[in-house]
């Protein structure tokens, strides 16, 4: 009989989550019937949409989320002992799935999948650049933003997991790069390490004076994960016909009441920007595409990554807490 831990959701989120909102329970499994596999998670993923989505209806049950899972035993023709399968599990350490259900939070499209051959590379990059965020990236920045060389684009959360990939993949197609990040360490690995043009620490400068400095031309292609004033603020500085991504909102994620920014639609008509928002999983029938390209690309040494990784599945909310504080660099992730 094989036991699991699992996190559950112990309250509803007031404000930043606590450690208390959530609660360690243990269950057996079942046996493992006929078309089932049984599996250990090794990575598990900790993102902001469990904090942006409205989970209260989840109260008393496990929490949502995605982990890399090794097959410890199948009674399915597609999975044998030792794959290693994605797959939205939620925060357990064991789980008995059928093999042919798709699952998760919204009911992604994506069933869980054996990883393809990460070429030596950590099984944990497929929570991260070469899984879910990396795609939001590769598919969320190219097919709405169309960026152009030569262009601008402005990124924020961006030493995050998604939005360093965002910024490498615009220097990729020979744009100027501009990102805003929490920190100065931040800030400087952008800079130094990853190439980007021009980064600011949103907590210490003027948005508005960042940008006349670094963009005096204007900004071309803005992938907007934070939302709220500052949003408004670099829209106000595009270009004319200039693209915007609206992936994210963190920047409203944890306040109870939804802060009010400056309205856009003047800007929108006047600038004839074109603003959309997305969900990754649009792009659920080119899946492999996204990882193949951003493996390519980290072959190539043109794409690199960054993992915080907190050890134990006993510290998942405190990963989770950590992420939304901004306490990770690059793609946060809890190793078993
Ligand atoms: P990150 O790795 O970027 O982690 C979250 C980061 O957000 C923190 O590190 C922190 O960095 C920043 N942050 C927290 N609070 C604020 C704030 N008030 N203002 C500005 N920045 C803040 O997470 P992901 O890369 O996984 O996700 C980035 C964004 O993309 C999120 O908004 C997420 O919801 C969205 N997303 C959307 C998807 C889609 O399909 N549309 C799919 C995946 C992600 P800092 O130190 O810079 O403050």
């Amino acid at each position: 009989m094989v036991k699991s831990k699992k996190w559950i959701m112990a309250k509803v989120f007031d404000g930043t989550p606590k450690q208390d909102d959530f609660k360690l329970l243990e269950e057996e499994l079942p046996p493992v019937q006929d078309g089932e596999i049984l599996l250990e998670g090794l990575y598990f993923s900790v993102d902001p949409y469990m904090r942006g989505y409205d989970l209260s209806g989840l109260v008393g049950h496990q929490m949502v989320g995605s982990q890399v899972a090794k097959v410890l035993e199948s009674k399915h023709k597609d999975y044998k002992p030792g794959d290693l399968v994605m797959g939205y599990f939620g925060w357990r350490s064991h789980t008995v799935h059928h093999g042919d259900k798709s699952l998760g939070l919204g009911d992604p499209k994506i069933k869980p999948y054996i990883l393809p051959d990460f070429q030596g590379l950590s099984p944990s990059l497929g929570l991260g650049v070469l899984g879910m965020p990396g795609n939001t990236a590769y598919f969320g920045f190219l097919e709405i933003c169309k960026p152009k060389a030569g262009e601008t684009v402005v990124v924020n959360a961006a030493a995050g997991a998604v939005g360093m990939h965002v910024g490498q993949i615009a220097k990729i197609k020979g744009c100027r790069v501009i990102g805003f990040a929490g920190s100065d360490e931040k800030v400087e690995w952008l800079k130094n390490d990853i190439g980007f043009d021009a980064a600011f620490n949103y907590k210490k400068v003027e948005v508005e004076k960042a940008l006349a400095e670094s963009a005096p031309s204007g900004v071309d292609c803005y992938f907007d994960n934070v939302g709220g004033e500052m949003s408004s603020i670099i829209m106000d500085n595009m270009n004319l016909f200039g693209r915007v991504s609206v992936c994210g909102a963190i920047s409203a994620y944890n306040e109870t009441v939804k802060p009010k920014a400056t309205v856009i639609q003047g800007t929108l008509i006047k600038k004839q920007l074109k603003l959309e928002g997305f969900l990754v999983y649009r792009w659920d029938d080119r899946w492999m595409e996204g990882i193949k390209q951003n493996l390519e690309w980290i072959k190539e040494g043109k794409l690199k990554y960054q993992e915080t990784i907190t050890n134990g599945f006993e510290n998942m909310p405190k990963a989770f807490i950590e992420m939304l504080e901004g306490k990770n660099f690059g793609k946060a992730v809890i190793k078993a």
